[in-house]
């Protein structure tokens, strides 16, 4: 029987029909960052739906989890939460049909989005045929809650890799024997031999990208910033959607092509001069990502990195000639080290460091901080937050309660009207 998979389809659809209007009708030189996702996405999604038609299984998987290692075996993994963001970023009608028919069902308003849509979607039958699901236990209550719906109301079968709380060598350890034990048991479920040395190929995606972005994000220091802003909410999405995928390694360095070009040549490549640079210590607007241009073009304030687009670890080491074990020990390395997991799952301190190192390694004029309403933990430290950057830092903070990724919660014009009134008290 032919998998369902009709939000993948839906994705495919509005990707392509995106790419056709940006590259039919904006300038070669204008927007090529949303360009070249645009076409590694309908990349991805094509060779997705060609695979699933040919009878592979697919993995869901939490955006968190490392999914290269998903590669050992001949199977299709999608992100759950990169499904519900995107449909909040590419259809006008967003994902909120969806969170409010999980609202309906009795999943709390106040939970966060991410893993929501797709709840939504399951109950209305426009869901994936997930084979199986796997997530680790991190970074959050929502993570672990939201996922008991698939696997105890819709009988997927799930597995949790348990990340330890302390981000510490024995820590390490122990996770990378959870990672080992779930791809065993991804294996038994799949009834396939994983094969290792397809994760090798897919580490060394990864690492590409990984060295690039460290590259990319070199440049964005640069003042002023030759990276357009849409990069943040973009760079969410390829992190999480082409994970250990080819797709990661191409748009990383088609964009630092791009910014490498802008930054030796000196020319403006953007209408506005650079009047502030935004730092955004939780994430982007998901639901708009129209917003990035009116931060960039009316006001001059590029979002110069948030939670996503910058990792805390290298590539790994001496790939070509890593046992599996030590490809393994790698990904629970950047797994618990990854965007989100390292600054929710552990201390609040490692947060806070993070915040300020960025802050002073871009030289950010402000802060502004999304309190995102699913997003409990972040939102308990969004005080001391401001208190830190002031003191460390010397720069203030706006804080904004929203959904990234529901735009009912507070509109984009509300958004924008406190961004404004937050820039008239810098200039
Ligand atoms: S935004 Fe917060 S609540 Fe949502 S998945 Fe991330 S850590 Fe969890």
């Amino acid at each position: 029987m032919k998998a369902n998979v009709k939000p993948v389809e839906m994705l495919y659809e509005a990707s392509q029909t995106t790419l056709g209007l940006i590259e039919g009708a904006v300038p070669k030189h204008e927007m090529q960052i949303l360009k070249s996702f645009f076409r590694c996405m309908e990349s991805n999604l094509r060779i997705k739906l060609e695979q699933i038609a040919e009878g592979k299984p697919i993995i869901g998987h939490h955006f968190a989890f490392p999914s290269e290692v998903f590669s050992c075996f001949d199977a299709v993994p999608i992100c759950v939460e990169a499904i519900s963001y995107l449909f909040s970023a590419l259809f006008t009608t967003g994902s909120e049909k969806y969170y409010d028919l999980a609202n309906s069902w009795g999943h709390p308003y106040h939970s966060c989005t991410s893993q929501k849509g797709m709840i939504g979607m399951a109950l209305e039958h426009n869901f994936i045929d997930f084979d199986v699901i796997a997530i680790p236990s991190a970074p959050c209550d929502n993570t672990i809650a939201s996922y008991q719906f698939f696997s105890e109301h819709l009988n997927i079968p799930t597995i949790v890799a348990d990340m330890p709380y302390y981000h510490n060598s024995r820590g390490y350890e122990y996770y990378s024997n959870e990672l080992e034990s779930m791809i065993q048991e991804l294996s038994t479920i799949l009834n396939q031999e994983p094969n290792y040395e397809r994760l090798r190929q897919s580490i060394i995606y990864s690492n590409h990208a990984v060295e690039n972005l460290a590259e990319i994000n070199n440049l964005r220091r640069s003042i002023p910033c030759p990276v357009e802003s849409v990069f943040n909410p973009i760079g969410s999405a390829v992190q999480n959607f082409f994970s250990g995928q080819v797709e990661k390694e191409i748009f990383y360095n088609e964009v630092l092509e791009i910014a490498r070009e802008r930054v030796r040549t000196k020319k403006a490549w953007r209408e506005t001069d650079e009047r502030v640079r935004s730092f955004w210590p939780y994430m982007s607007v998901f639901f708009d990502i129209t917003f990035c241009e009116w931060l960039d073009r009316k006001l001059g304030m590029p979002i110069v990195t948030d939670i996503f687009n910058y990792f805390f670890f290298g590539p790994i080491k001496n790939i070509e000639s890593l046992d599996t074990k030590g490809m393994i020990d790698g990904l629970a390395y950047q797994s618990m080290e990854y965007p989100m997991v390292r600054q929710s799952e552990s201390f609040a301190s490692v947060f806070f460091e993070d915040a300020v190192n960025l802050a002073h390694q871009f030289s950010a004029d402000c802060a502004i901080f999304t309190a995102h309403i699913g997003c409990k933990q972040s939102a308990s430290m969004i005080q001391l937050m401001r208190e830190i950057l002031k003191e460390e830092v010397g720069i203030p903070m706006l804080t904004i309660e929203m959904d990234i990724g529901d735009k009912r919660m507070t509109s984009l014009e509300t958004i924008k009207k406190k961004v404004l009134e937050f820039t008239q008290t810098l200039l």
